[in-house]
């Protein structure tokens, strides 16, 4: 392997995993990064005398390429994970309600938990069971079931508005990004097995202890410098050419050769990066994208008193206590994250006060009383694309008809929704198949034979 100069475009975290598993095979890896920063999707501002980050991330248990993906890193210590999946679900002015799992076998480790679950009925928690073995009888790999919506499979499952609302959404929105009638019941189906229905601690939820931009960005940089990775940042290459004897890459300040490409780069990117025809750019269109927005609310004392809590019956969603996370020195960092927020996402931060600051205190006592120091809100527009039925066609696979480019992103077709994980097997996955087609090359004598597409050309 040595000796064969890789590039990878992007440094998000499909690009360091790729770029990492390149150089640890031995290879002679460049990694560009359009900002001057990395991590990507993940990233901290500084906000006063605290960080805030541009989004809540959570990861399960199953997420095992992003935790090991940490522990190349040498950041493993720095998430945390519950014991067991525990779920505080809050009402306005109503009682709480609990999801977590008893140490049964999946999928029994729900059970309990479920027939005790007050939002719903008895009937609906029997109802939502019964839905439950269903989704374990279907074959995930079934190309049909991602032409069908998540929420027509479960009412045509005997689930009713409320359970679809009240239960499948409250994990289903906040994994997919997408409400249930939008979404892919393929990439529902994906969430529910990994995380609830297969093994039993694999939904047991995790998250940053300290800013993204610590967990991933700055420790990247230092893992890739370690392992020899010549790092561009504040360099993006503005287009990608192949030539008979590799690729040559544009940049703001002249242009770069390389051997082999890993175009890890947002798919909205992608198209107007590479050689005509590599991708197809309507496909990567027709995925789209949907939005998610954070409010970071900075109380002077502490106003919710679990790590995490969902909400029902309220504009909130999800909220999560980064007081310790974010370094705040007093109060209370409460972050709020809103999945598919479309209309979130155009609301001046005053439309946004006013829905949210009274709605936390009906559903957190103790903030009516408090006082709020801060608010901040981040609006990501593009933060996943829309894990719609029929998306899985639109998602491209790791190698194109040109050899030696290859596809890494959370877009690509993992099979996960756009998530960390996903992003991370798809950087191992370029990684992957890169390295064995050199090797494979390397035996037969030569380089992969490159053919002569270059940018503009069909
Ligand atoms: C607000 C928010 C909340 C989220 N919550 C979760 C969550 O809770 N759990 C979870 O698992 N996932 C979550 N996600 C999704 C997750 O962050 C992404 O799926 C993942 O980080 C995508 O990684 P990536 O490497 O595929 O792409 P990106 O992170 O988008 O990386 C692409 C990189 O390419 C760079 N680039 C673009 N153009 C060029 C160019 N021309 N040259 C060089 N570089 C270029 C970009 O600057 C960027 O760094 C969330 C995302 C957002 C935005």
């Amino acid at each position: 392997m040595s000796g064969d100069r890789i590039a990878v475009v992007g440094g998000g975290l499909a690009g360091l995993a790729a770029a990492l598993e390149c150089a640890d095979a031995g290879a002679d890896v460049t990694l560009y990064e359009a900002r001057t920063r990395l991590g990507g999707a993940t990233f901290s501002v500084r906000r006063r005398d605290h960080w805030i980050d541009n989004g809540q991330h959570v990861f399960v248990r199953a997420c095992s390429a992003y935790l090991g993906f940490l522990e190349r890193l040498g950041v493993g210590e720095l998430v945390s994970l519950q014991p067991r999946l525990r779920v505080p679900v809050l009402r306005e002015e109503g009682r709480l309600a609990l999801l977590r799992r008893s140490g049964l076998p999946a999928p029994l480790q729900l059970v309990s938990s479920l027939l005790r679950y007050r939002p719903l009925t008895l009937g609906e928690r029997l109802a939502a069971l019964r839905a439950a073995a269903a989704m374990r009888r279907l074959d995930p790999d079934s190309p049909a079931l991602d032409e069908q919506s998540f929420a027509e499979w479960l009412h045509g499952h005997g689930q009713s508005d409320r359970s679809v609302t009240a239960l499948w959404e409250l994990i289903a929105l906040a994994t997919l990004n997408l409400r249930a009638a939008e979404a892919s019941l393929a990439s529902a189906l994906k969430v529910f097995r990994t995380a609830l229905l297969e093994t039993t601690d694999g939904g047991d939820i995790g998250a940053a202890t300290v800013p993204l931009q610590e967990l991933h960005g700055e420790a990247a940089a230092v893992a890739l410098a370690d392992a020899g990775v010549r790092l561009e940042l504040g360099a993006p290459v503005r287009a990608v050419g192949s030539e008979r004897s590799g690729f040559r890459l544009e940049l703001e300040q002249g242009a770069e050769q390389a051997d082999v490409v890993i175009c890890a780069v947002p798919h909205q990117v992608a198209p107007g990066l590479l050689p005509a025809g590599a991708v197809d750019a309507d496909a990567l269109e027709r995925l789209g994208a949907s939005p998610i927005v954070n409010l970071h609310l900075h109380y002077d004392r502490t106003v919710l008193a679990e790590p995490m809590v969902a909400a029902l019956d309220s504009p909130v969603q999800w909220m999560f206590d980064r007081t310790s996370a974010s370094r705040v020195s007093h109060g209370q960092l409460v972050t709020i994250s809103l999945s598919a927020a479309r209309d979130e996402i155009r609301l001046p931060l005053r439309a946004l006060r006013e829905r949210f600051v009274p709605a936390i205190a009906r559903l957190l006592p103790a903030a009516a009383s408090a006082e709020l120091l801060d608010l901040a809100v981040t609006r990501e527009p593009r933060a996943t694309f829309r894990a719609t039925p029929g998306s899985r066609r639109l998602r491209p696979v790791t190698g194109t008809d040109l050899p030696g480019l290859y596809l890494a992103g959370a877009w690509t077709d993992t099979g996960w929704p756009a998530t960390m994980e996903g992003a991370v097997r798809s950087g191992l996955a370029a990684a992957k198949l890169a390295l064995a087609d050199l090797s494979a090359a390397s035996s037969a004598g030569g380089r992969p034979e490159l053919a002569p597409l270059s940018k503009g050309s069909s």
